[in-house]
């Protein structure tokens, strides 16, 4: 703006300018004058050209998020839809404010219903044992045992163990095999054992003598080991025998040995005591207990064989 340009300026404002006599020129034009304060600034400091500022930049307005910009298709993912960092599918997704609704998630199917409760079928029911013949007499037989060679054990036994007491018994009792104290005399159940038997024959109303004793195997196993199942295969039908000839009113089944294999079972002694079973396919009746060399160990037990020898009694009663 030109010195006069700012007068005229300021004279349409109503202000006047005080201007020194020096400062209008005899021929009337305005001279520029510095005012004093404008003078003495100029001699302090000189006014620096003013510094233009950078240009600053408004910020640039905020994109759209890419799902304003166009609703994806309904049968389309929307655009922020991360499959990488989505959960498994079996969560339901998180709802999106423009996302579109998705159908509800159909319910699961129905579980189909449950099977009814079988219970595990039985073990196959083995095949009665079969006697070495309905001909052999008590004579025949002693004589085929004391000759016997179908096992191994022939070779270690000092004496066959045939059986004792009364051949027309209505009580029997089966052990498992020969100790060491019957493979040397020949006779089953002696020793502290047989003692205890013959004491619980006894206290049951039977003499040794009155009762007929066997076993499952007739020769003795070495070391006392337990009758291997071959053994018995080849042995039990001498006792089927002498249990065809007998025809007793019950047999008592001493220890778990003789119990298993006369019922041709697994359970435990402890499961089949304090019951009657059937030694088939004769329908005689079969009560099992402790062996008498175990209530030995276990004196706590003798109660329960006790209750056995009840139950045999009961059965023998209602022979
Ligand atoms: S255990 Fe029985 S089958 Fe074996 S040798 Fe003795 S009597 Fe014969």
């Amino acid at each position: 703006m030109t010195p006069e340009q700012r007068l005229l300026y300021l004279d349409a404002m109503g202000i006047q300018v005080w201007l020194p006599n020096d400062a209008v020129a005899a021929d009337g034009v305005v001279v520029e004058v510095a005012s004093p304060v404008e003078e003495a600034v100029a001699e302090v400091a000189p006014v620096a050209p003013p510094v233009s500022a950078p240009p600053v930049e408004s910020p640039a307005p905020p994109a759209p998020p890419p799902f304003m910009e166009e609703p994806p298709a309904w049968d389309e993912p929307p655009p922020w839809y991360d499959e990488a960092a989505m959960p498994p599918p079996s969560a339901p997704p998180p709802m999106a404010r423009n996302a579109p609704r998705s159908a509800p998630p159909s319910p699961p199917p129905r579980p189909a219903p449950a099977a009814p409760r079988q219970r595990p079928a039985p073990p196959p029911v083995p095949e009665p044992r079969r006697s070495v013949g309905a001909s052999v007499g008590w004579e025949s037989l002693e004589s085929m045992v004391r000759d016997c060679t179908r096992c191994e054990l022939h070779r270690s036994r000092t004496h066959p163990v045939f059986g004792v007491g009364d051949r027309n018994a209505t009580w029997m009792v089966v052990g498992e095999a020969p100790g060491h104290d019957e493979d040397l005399q020949g006779e089953p159940f002696v020793g502290r054992a047989g003692k205890l038997l013959n004491a619980m024959l006894w206290a049951a109303g039977f003499a040794r003598e009155q009762v007929y004793i066997a076993n499952v195997l007739k020769s003795r196993p070495p070391n006392n080991r337990d009758p291997r199942p071959d053994e018995v295969e080849v042995c039990i039908p001498y006792l089927l025998r002498q249990i065809e000839l007998i025809q007793p009113r019950v047999i008592l089944a001493v220890g778990r040995v003789a119990a298993q294999n006369l019922l041709q079972t697994d359970e435990a002694i402890g499961r089949l005591r304090g019951r009657v079973h059937t030694l088939r396919p004769y329908g005689i009746p079969v009560v099992a207990t402790y062996h008498p060399a175990y209530l030995l160990r276990t004196p706590s037990q003798k109660r329960r064989a006790w209750d056995d020898l009840k139950l045999a009694l009961r059965v023998h009663g209602a022979g």
